[in-house]
């Protein structure tokens, strides 16, 4: 338990949000899930979670997209903590508060974010003794992006995704993201990509070595030419007016311009911390995006702070 705990007795945890540097995505399998070859890295926009004992399990949230963020037992915070609570034999009677800054349903991976950031808190406040392994074991049961929110950095994501090999980063990346109106579901953006290759030979997903090796040189002009989203498709035929949104990005000078995920979030990598304001300012002003945000890659993965 950490010292904070002990004198106030609440743990709070901070956890980054993803991008998909590549998201490869094979065919639909029998069980409806695909194998995908998914490389994360982490970038610098946070939630935070904070855990404190209560009569029961309750959840509030603030933040701009708080609205949309389920209160109830289908929230992933309160997932992981029950997933913990039974694991262990506890009672589940913690308080869980999600200050929110990761864009809801934007393909930023906020959701698990906050299943892993509630799972590690819960373990600080109800000191389980788990070891990592347990953890990542209750992450993977909560989703296939969650274990990578409790490990940060940069990692290759097989499987459902959730299988994970840590990837080398040779420096700090310089992101802009340009959040839209209103979200994509996951399962429907997936649904279109099955739509939208069916009857055509979808390639086994694999990391490609040309972008592991841009990530480990840290070398901005060489991970722009190696960025690939095989949801994106998918994710531009759902909401067409990503289009505008990608090229107002790199018409201010992005080197290059990915829907994040399964969207509707659009990523830009931008050489340097000047160019990451101006694209931005530029996007907010093309009226093609809700907001945009500037953030750095890799961050670390949830912690206790
Ligand atoms: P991913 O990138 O992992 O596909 P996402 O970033 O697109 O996810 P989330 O922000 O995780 O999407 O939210 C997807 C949906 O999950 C929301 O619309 C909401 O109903 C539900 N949800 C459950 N728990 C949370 C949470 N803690 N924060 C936000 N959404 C949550």
């Amino acid at each position: 338990m950490t010292e904070s705990a002990t004198v106030t007795g609440s743990v709070t945890v901070r956890v980054p949000a993803k991008v998909n540097v590549q998201l490869a995505v094979g065919a639909a399998r029998p069980d409806g899930f695909h194998d995908l070859a998914n490389v994360f890295l982490a970038v610098g926009l946070y939630d935070e979670v904070t855990a404190v004992p209560a009569d029961e399990l309750t959840i509030t949230c603030s933040g701009p997209d708080a609205a949309q963020v389920p209160l109830d037992r289908s929230n992933l915070a309160a997932r992981a903590a029950l997933a913990l609570a039974e694991r262990y034999g506890i009672e589940p009677a913690v308080h869980l508060h999600i200050a929110k800054d990761i864009p809801v349903a934007g393909g930023m991976a906020g959701g698990s974010a906050d299943g892993a950031a509630a799972l590690l808190a819960c373990d600080a406040l109800w000191s389980t003794g788990a070891s990592r392994e347990e953890l990542l074991e209750i992450c993977a049961e909560l989703g296939s992006d969650v274990p990578f929110s409790l490990i940060g950095g940069a990692a290759l994501g097989t499987g459902r995704g959730e299988l994970l090999t840590p990837v080398e980063t040779g420096g700090t990346f310089h992101w802009v993201f340009a959040v839209a109106d209103g979200g994509l579901s996951t399962p429907v953006v997936f649904g279109e990509f099955d739509r939208l290759t069916a009857g055509t030979d979808v390639p086994e997903p694999a990391a490609a070595p040309a972008l592991l090796d841009a990530l480990a040189s840290g070398d901005p002009v060489a991970l722009a030419k190696t960025l690939s989203n095989d949801l994106q498709a998918a994710a531009l035929s759902l909401r067409p007016s990503l289009a505008a949104t990608l090229a107002a990005g790199t018409d201010a000078g992005a080197l290059a311009a990915l829907v994040s995920g399964s969207g509707p979030t659009t990523a830009f990598l931008v050489p340097d911390p000047e160019t990451a304001h101006r694209v931005a300012a530029a996007l907010t002003a093309s009226g093609t995006c809700r907001t945009a945000r500037v953030a750095v890659s890799p961050a670390p993965g949830a912690t206790v702070v």
